[in-house]
């Protein structure tokens, strides 16, 4: 792997270890030219199901974009990345193991927000009210209500 300092070919693994249970390979890499330390994490390349939104398109699986929207709605809330990439790596496992080629996105979707609720309860707010796309206060104050009553 080329070292993304000073572009030299050669770099060698100082550390390596699993991460996010054991889906990722977090390795710890030293420049054998310029010593500069950087860390790589290494993910198996496996089939994703298609997505199929609302208007039929299809779009391949975007791990970036569940990503972001996840840490966009986990801003400054006292959750580490390990618990979210941890939480990433379980609904890949569930879209892998439902072996259908193409799923609704509103399935992933679904899945975000039960991700969410068991991580945060404020990101999963925050995700719900822009996914579910709450019209109104009334709304938004029956969700909390309903989130109040199943604990
Ligand atoms: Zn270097």
């Amino acid at each position: 792997m080329h070292c993304p300092f000073c572009r030299a070919d050669d770099t060698k693994v100082i550390d390596s270890r699993l991460v996010a249970e054991g889906e990722q390979v977090r390795r710890r890499r030293e420049c054998v030219q310029c010593g500069e330390r950087f860390t790589t994490f290494e993910t198996a390349e496996l089939w994703m199901p298609r997505l199929v939104k609302k208007d039929g398109s299809r779009v391949p699986f975007d791990e970036e974009k569940l990503r972001n929207g996840m840490l966009r709605a986990l801003e400054k809330r006292p959750v580490s990345v390990e618990q979210i990439e941890t939480a990433i790596s379980q609904m890949k496992h569930k879209l892998r193991a439902l072996g259908e080629r193409e799923v609704e996105s509103l399935m992933v979707g679904e899945m975000v927000m039960e991700q969410l609720k068991e991580l945060d309860e404020v990101a999963y707010i925050r995700f719900a009210s822009v996914y579910r796309h709450f019209q109104d206060l009334d709304q938004f104050r029956e969700e909390i209500e309903r989130l109040a009553k199943s604990e």
